[in-house]
């Protein structure tokens, strides 16, 4: 990673963690070019799975939001590689979720197994998420206060995970990565984008555990998403 990115990457990290202030030091003097060496690991992904590391660890002792932070067992981050080909995102962990510190484990998380693996990808090969990284009690929708105060976790998490494609998953995860009011029915069936980052919207695993009948819809999603990926729908003949 080249150093402005790192230095702008550290600055994000401090600010999250409540640091209003950095003082000026002395100008640094760079060595001279040919005196530098190579760091021994160069790997981009490497390089972004520690600063991912970092930013984890930064939200783990997040107070941002005090009904949160006094209700939740753990801060919920993220699971998956970085530089995968989607990352299905949440609105916010669960009970189940809250418990293991990991996103879509519950009984949510075991229909979007089925939806990736009916896609063709296997669940390590995706990254997992949510917008708001800690449980609301009893499950309610975060407050617009509480989607503020994550955002910037989630815009770094995104950016450092570099998805090629973005999947969200119901209405407030919908709403909340694309900043609209829009409601869900409206925004499945076009592609939208979040930066350069093409973003499909569907139905959340737990509505469709809920109304089975709204599944075709989702797997509709799904078969538009993998022609934007020029994938093949798996089990269909072409
Ligand atoms: N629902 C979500 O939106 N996210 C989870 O991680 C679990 C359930």
């Amino acid at each position: 990673m080249d150093l402005s990115r790192q230095l702008r990457s550290h600055l994000e990290l401090l600010k999250a963690a409540g640091v209003e202030y950095v003082p000026r030091g002395e100008p640094i003097r760079f060595a001279p070019r040919a005196a530098v060496e190579e760091p021994a690991t160069a790997d981009p992904a490497e390089s972004k799975r520690i600063e991912l590391a970092v930013l984890a660890k930064s939200i783990e002792g997040c107070s941002r939001c005090p009904e949160l932070f006094a209700t939740r067992t753990q801060t919920v981050f993220g699971v998956g590689p970085v530089n995968p080909e989607v990352c299905f995102v949440g609105e916010a962990p669960g009970a189940d979720e809250d418990a293991r510190g990991e996103p879509f484990v519950g009984r949510s998380g075991q229909l979007l197994d089925k939806i990736i693996a009916a896609c063709g990808f296997k669940r390590g090969e995706v990254y997992i998420c949510n917008t708001i990284k800690c449980r609301p009690p009893n499950n309610r929708t975060p407050t617009p206060t509480e989607r503020d105060n994550c955002r910037g976790y989630f815009d770094q998490q995104i950016a450092l995970v570099s998805p090629k494609y973005i999947v969200c998953l119901g209405a407030t995860a919908a709403q909340n990565v694309l900043g609209t009011t829009t409601n869900i029915s409206r925004l499945r069936g076009s592609v939208h984008k979040f930066g350069a980052i093409p973003v499909v919207c569907t139905f959340h695993p737990s509505y469709l555990l809920r109304d089975e009948t709204k599944k075709k819809d989702c797997w509709d999603d799904m078969k538009m998403l993998l022609a934007l990926m020029g994938r093949p729908v798996p089990g269909k003949a072409s």
